[in-house]
């Protein structure tokens, strides 16, 4: 991802994971957070239902037997419901299917960790 520093124009090769970075011509440091960029959180959730802590796993929406039905029945429906379903994928617990996950590094993953450890 390339970001232009406001203070000297110099182009900024920054990784979407990594939350600080700093212009390589004129050292100002940046917060991409800050910035409203988009850093890809790659650590690990707690689950509010059950305090489970883990990756969580996405969740394609629907049913499979639904969409195996409609393939059988008429094939059209079929397309557009598997379509739908992996274009509604959800984030969730993989031990209890909660989609009430926060980030273990948040106040409300580290309270909910030190209560269930
Ligand atoms: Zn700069
Ligand atoms: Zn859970």
């Amino acid at each position: 991802m390339m970001f232009t520093c406001p203070v000297c124009g110099h182009q900024i090769q920054r990784s979407n994971t990594t939350e600080t970075f700093q212009c390589a011509r004129c050292a100002t440091d940046f917060n991409a957070r800050e910035l409203g960029l988009r850093v890809k959180y790659r650590g690990e959730y707690v689950c509010t239902q059950c305090a489970t802590r883990g990756r969580g796993i996405w969740k394609l929406a629907g049913s499979d037997v639904i969409e195996i039905a409609l393939y059988f029945l008429f094939c059209a429906p079929g397309v557009i419901y598997s379509v739908w379903r992996r274009s509604s994928q959800y984030h969730a617990c993989e031990h209890c299917d909660s989609v009430d996950l926060v980030r273990t590094s948040s106040p409300k993953g580290k309270k909910l960790l030190e209560q269930n450890p």
